[in-house]
């Protein structure tokens, strides 16, 4: 685009984007909104360029040469092509790299993934400009508007106790984020004063950091005004938490399914709750016979995401929904489902701080255990089973450090261990659950 190194500039960056983005939504977007043969050309345009793209990757380029793709025959090339599995992103990410996309313009985001081993995608800049337009379309469709004002709840013990930002491309939303993990009675007026100056619309986090708010509620430790809504993403919700949250708020809950890799995805239907439209526009979805959602991004012009399995189950609704729109639905979402662990306090906190240490490390597996408050058992299985002692040593002192604990052992052991019943082996197995959580703000009493 430019040479000018504010091209870098987070900022800037987004904030370009929004215009772009706000454009996108007039001409795509809400034309697409109820007018199902709109949304095919659009799809189909956007699927065939994807193709066309793949043809210059490594991964995918065998497969499409000589093969000429058409509005209709791309679905079934789309088909034919095969899995793209995580561990081509984290070990040979080259391989699905178009290079249609100059450095200097490309976007890079870094995560975690949903399995905990670090990823790169790489992104153009429709990563910002397309999230910009189908967030207008999710606002919209909620009953809000762009400027809206949201309290994202967060349980990350890295996170300050306040923190104001602002989302330019949500609608550019301000935001009150409130650590409700580290929040006390003591804070509680200030907490109070802030929230009912901020008028706030909607609360946001992931389930169980809404369902902790929802418990400090309960404590009488956080007293937000009535809100417009409650939206979750992150975590695949149990009908519980949904009960749990719709009355601890008592007004709607919108649930979100997206992923790091593709942005958000799918967003539950006012009309037809438990139903997530897929934003046609930017995204292929299908489930495969093993009932394994695949998504392919349409827009990302540096990087060929398709086929991609996320590891979520779900079902695919093709029906009409009742809103109108003709946006193909995903329901029964099963992702992941995260739990908090319960520090020497009794505070419930975020996993990321000792997934972030645990990572680092040149592990085979780790599993991090917790059966009582305060107590954490972490298990490990080195690659280099020689350096254990070492490696055990360190990362005791590392975890102890990331988080306060009554007692924390790290323990080397046989992968073979760190197995469930059902022969999985979690990276966590903890007592705060959204299960658990629900019920404790159901009882009313903390149980934490
Ligand atoms: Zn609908």
């Amino acid at each position: 685009m430019t040479g000018h190194d504010w091209w870098h500039n987070a900022s800037l960056r987004t904030s370009a984007a929004v215009g772009e983005g706000w454009r996108l939504f007039q001409e795509i977007y809400l034309p697409t909104q109820y007018d199902g043969g709109a949304l095919e050309r659009i799809r189909r345009t956007r699927l065939v360029e994807s193709l066309e793209r793949a043809a210059h990757t490594e991964h995918f380029g065998p497969h499409l040469k000589d093969r000429a793709v058409t509005h209709e025959n791309a679905e079934d090339v789309l088909a034919s092509l095969p899995v793209l599995d995580k561990s081509i992103l984290r070990h040979t990410p080259e391989a699905i790299t178009t290079g249609l996309v100059k450095d200097w313009d490309e976007l890079i985001v870094h995560t975690s993934g949903t399995t905990g081993e670090p990823v790169w995608i790489t992104h153009d800049e429709t990563k910002l400009t397309e999230a910009t337009a189908s967030n207008l379309r999710m606002l919209e469709a909620y009953g809000l508007q762009p400027g809206l004002r949201v309290i994202r709840a967060t349980a990350d013990l890295r996170h300050a106790p306040i923190e104001f930002e602002t989302l330019p491309y949500f609608g550019g939303a301000k935001v009150l984020q409130i650590n409700v993990s580290t929040l006390t009675a003591r804070d509680a007026d200030y907490v109070e004063r802030l929230c009912a100056d901020f008028k706030p619309d909607i609360l946001w986090g992931q389930p169980l950091e809404v369902l902790l708010a929802a418990l400090r509620g309960r404590e009488g430790i956080l007293r937000i005004p009535q809100l417009k809504a409650v939206l979750t993403h992150g975590d695949s919700l149990d009908a519980n938490a949904r009960e749990t949250i719709f009355h601890a708020f008592g007004c709607p809950h919108y649930d979100l399914y997206g992923l790091q890799e593709f942005g958000r995805v799918g967003w539950e239907c006012p009309q037809s709750p438990g139903t997530y439209h897929i934003d046609e526009e930017r995204v292929a979805v299908s489930v495969g016979e093993d009932g394994q959602i695949l998504l392919s991004s349409l827009t990302n012009t540096a990087m060929s995401l398709l086929n991609y399995r996320p590891g979520d189950g779900g079902e695919l609704l093709r029906e009409p929904c009742p809103c109108g729109r003709p946006h193909v639905r995903l329901t029964r979402i099963d992702g992941r489902k995260r739990a908090l662990i319960a520090d020497a306090e009794g505070q419930l906190v975020n996993i990321k701080p000792l997934r972030l240490i645990l990572e680092n490390e040149p592990l085979h597996r780790w599993q991090v255990r917790q059966e009582e408050a305060g107590r954490l058992e972490v298990l490990i299985v080195p690659l280099a089973p020689e350096h254990a002692l070492r490696m055990t040593e360190r990362l005791h002192a590392q975890l102890a450090g990331a988080m306060s604990l009554k007692e924390l052992t790290v323990r080397p052991v046989e992968l073979g261990e760190l197995a469930t019943a059902s022969g999985k082996a979690p990276h966590f197995r903890l007592l705060a659950t959204q299960h658990a959580l629900s019920d404790a703000v159901a009882s009313g009493a903390s149980n934490w």
